[in-house]
């Protein structure tokens, strides 16, 4: 079984939001939405595996939302310990996929991480390997619902493809 190894894999401090990350995504695209001069973090794992996908679905990845500072983060309401404060996570939307297609997609490509809304797709390269489906909580914030029981090839029906 494969797993995550976000860890074996170097970040990068890109200068530039015009800077290639990969032949479909600059670094920019994985800023937070709020500019800050900081610099982010882009873990090249998350970088390699989002371009793999982005082939494979053949049309447009928008990441809606990539690299969040921790002040970022509690703004807008994520988990205390998203990974998307480590540069190793990614929400995305596609236009030529739904979600449900979007993510069994991500999961051939390599994540292992993959949390569905209705509306977005989030992945991650941290360790391990977990599925979730995301629902609308009080307040109406985002609210992670695991799915237990299964491996995540099961729950995707996508075993020995
Ligand atoms: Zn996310």
């Amino acid at each position: 079984m494969a797993s995550s190894k976000a860890t074996e894999y170097r970040w990068f401090f890109p200068a530039d939001t015009r800077d290639k990350v990969s032949a479909h995504f600059t670094a920019g695209e994985y800023r937070q939405k709020n500019k800050p001069n900081e610099p982010w973090p882009i873990n090249m794992l998350l970088a390699e595996w989002l371009e793999k996908l982005r082939v494979a679905a053949g049309g447009p990845i928008r990441i809606t939302s990539g690299y969040r500072s921790p002040a970022y983060n509690r703004k807008i309401g994520g988990a205390s310990k998203s990974k998307h404060m480590l540069g190793c996570a990614v929400d995305i939307t596609c236009t030529v996929m739904n979600t449900w297609a979007l993510a069994q997609a991500a999961y051939k490509v390599g994540f292992r991480r993959i949390g569905i809304s209705p509306g977005f797709v989030h992945l991650d390269t941290a360790e391990g390997e977990a599925m979730w489906i995301y629902d609308r909580g009080p307040k109406s914030r985002w609210r992670k619902q695991i799915i237990r029981g299964a491996s995540n090839a099961e729950i995707m029906d996508i075993s020995g493809q």
